[in-house]
């Protein structure tokens, strides 16, 4: 058993961010199931919300939340939140964070942040790293924990498990006390014991068949933390990005809203705008309405892509502005400069997650979540854009004095050794990577972008067989990756669909054509799910 003072569990903006502030009260151990820097951080383009010029101010910052997330978002969190951006905001900077910055009209070459506009937001208030902000945080973050003798990273280790009091069947409420892992160079599972532990494991892009993330965001946080008995809270509520690169070859690549903010234009195939019939902010309206335009006129055309344009713009300065997007499109053949940019819709952030407060506390004691596998109230029904960086960024630092200054003060329970099962036949592993596409497709084809009762209830009866099959090759099989996110992937799946069959009404993100309106009842009430005892 390794025993350490911290376990976070996650290497994106949440985990790094966590760790390093409380590094300084004890042995921190960070467990990632890839590299360090693979994340859904490490992909992030647009930027970081936050109020940072003159023109700006929180109460603006705080109203363009609050009218994104539909009715929903807890208003003390937000106001939290958006007003402690700016330090955090300036920490990171002094870690080593470089925001591009433009030079002061007319004022001797004095130099200030480039801030960008997104949709949603009525200023520009987004900072940016050119169009590779998350590369640049994780980069920053890594680097300062590079320097911490106290941090120990355990690269390519799974976090299976969390191991709480109620499980071993201490009957004095339940206490997270450290979590199972898998080492995959070893195929050994291990024991890491700790009095706090963070969920800081990212979002759960891959349980639909198409998606912006990277492969690690199997929602592995929300469904460790629901089977331990913690509350997951509005996991209907899935963002998908208006926008992300069609072509053949081209995996998940993000085409960053900052393209319509600096411009871009949404046309048919034929070369016509539409948004304008949608939204009277058009191209930049908020993302759910923007996902839904382009569902809608996908359908009514048939084709299988829009197009983004912004050839309008002078080519030094869309190479300037967005050099990733500008070469990555150039490696498939496209020229933004010169031609539109054929985009889709694909499924892109967790709103809903662990039900936590604004300090990042879950209903289990020791266990924290912070980041996108967490929902603090500050999203609601629709995540305003750029806003996911702010809090992890502010809520880590919540959590991380919460963490330092309130020790469980609990006895350390003995943990019992990892049981797993003995079958080992590589014949039988078809079945996972069939199940891992009947799984995504059935929440693409059933639960995406707009919903009906009868669809939501067809996926609900598959995604409950497959986990019947699921539950029996996990106790039968030895622990592989594949296995244990398929079966995250496959509870992340029950608990967005469940949670959608539980809200009558559109709201945000939840847009269900036999409930077409909102309904006031619902304003401010959370569809919270529980395992049953
Ligand atoms: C393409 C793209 C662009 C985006 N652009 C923006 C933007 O411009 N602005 C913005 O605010 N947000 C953006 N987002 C969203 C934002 O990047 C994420 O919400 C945020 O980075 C999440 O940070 P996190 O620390 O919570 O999780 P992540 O950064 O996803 O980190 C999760 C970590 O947990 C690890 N992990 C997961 N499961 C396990 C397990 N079982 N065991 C061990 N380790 C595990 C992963 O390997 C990873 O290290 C974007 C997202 C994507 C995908």
């Amino acid at each position: 058993m390794k025993s350490f003072d911290f376990l976070v569990l996650g290497s994106g903006v949440a985990g790094l961010t966590f760790a390093l502030k409380v590094a300084p009260r004890g042995r921190v151990a960070i467990v990632t199931k890839k590299d360090r820097a693979e994340s859904n951080t490490n992909y992030a383009q647009g930027g970081i919300a936050a109020v940072t010029s003159q023109e700006d101010s929180f109460e603006l910052h705080v109203r363009d939340t609050l009218q994104a997330g539909a009715g929903l978002c807890k208003e003390s969190v937000v106001r939290t939140i958006i007003q402690e951006g700016p330090a955090r905001i300036a920490e990171l900077m002094e870690l080593g964070m470089h925001f591009s910055e433009r030079e002061v009209a007319r004022a001797n070459g004095a130099r200030e942040l480039d801030l960008g506009k997104e949709g949603g937001h009525s200023k520009r208030r987004i900072l940016h790293a050119q169009d590779v902000t998350g590369r640049e945080v994780e980069r920053s973050l890594l680097a300062a924990v590079a320097q911490q003798s106290n941090i120990h990273i355990f690269e390519n280790h799974f976090a299976i498990d969390l191991v709480t009091s109620q499980k071993l069947g201490a009957a004095d409420g339940n206490r997270c006390l450290g979590v199972y892992v898998l080492d995959k160079a070893t195929g050994d599972v291990e024991t890491f014991a700790a009095p706090v532990t963070l969920l800081a494991t990212g979002g759960c892009g891959k349980v639909y068949l198409y998606t912006t993330n990277p492969d690690i965001a199997t929602g592995d946080g929300v469904a460790m933390a629901y089977r331990a008995g913690a509350a997951v809270a509005n996991m209907e509520f899935i963002q998908f990005h208006p926008t992300c690169l069609y072509h053949p070859k081209a995996k998940s690549f993000l085409i960053s809203e900052a393209v319509r903010g600096e411009g871009g234009v949404l046309k048919t195939i034929n070369g016509v705008a539409f948004m304008d019939r949608h939204h009277p902010l058009k191209s930049l309206a908020p993302r759910d309405i923007v996902a839904r335009a382009i569902d809608s006129e996908m359908k009514k055309s048939g084709a299988d892509y829009v197009l983004l344009d912004i050839t309008h713009k002078p080519a030094q300065f869309v190479i300037e502005r967005f050099p990733n997007i500008y070469q990555t499109c150039l490696r498939y053949g496209i020229d933004i400069t010169k031609e539109p940019i054929p985009v889709v819709p694909a499924a892109h952030y967790q709103c809903g997650g662990v039900l936590t407060d604004v300090d990042g506390r879950t209903d289990i004691g020791g266990l924290y979540a912070v980041g996108e596998v967490a929902c603090t109230g500050l999203h609601g029904a629709n995540r305003l854009a750029s806003n996911s960086l702010l809090e992890a960024l502010v809520c880590a630092h919540r959590a991380a004095q919460q963490a330092v200054s309130r020790p469980t003060g609990a006895e350390a329970l003995p943990i019992p050794p990892w049981h797993s099962g003995q079958a080992d036949n590589p014949d039988e592993m078809v079945v996972v990577s069939h199940n891992w596409d009947e799984i995504r497709r059935a929440m693409w084809d059933y639960v995406g972008i707009v919903r009906t009762n009868k669809r939501l209830q067809r996926a609900h009866k598959r995604i409950a067989n497959l986990q019947e099959e699921i539950q029996q090759y996990y106790w039968d099989f030895i622990v592989t990756p594949d296995l244990l996110e398929l079966r995250n992937i496959a509870t992340v799946a029950e608990l967005i669909v469940t949670s959608a069959l539980l809200r009558p009404e559109s709201r945000g993100l939840n847009y269900n054509l036999d409930y077409p309106e909102s309904n006031a009842e619902w304003a401010q009430k959370d569809t919270v799910r529980r395992k049953p005892e």
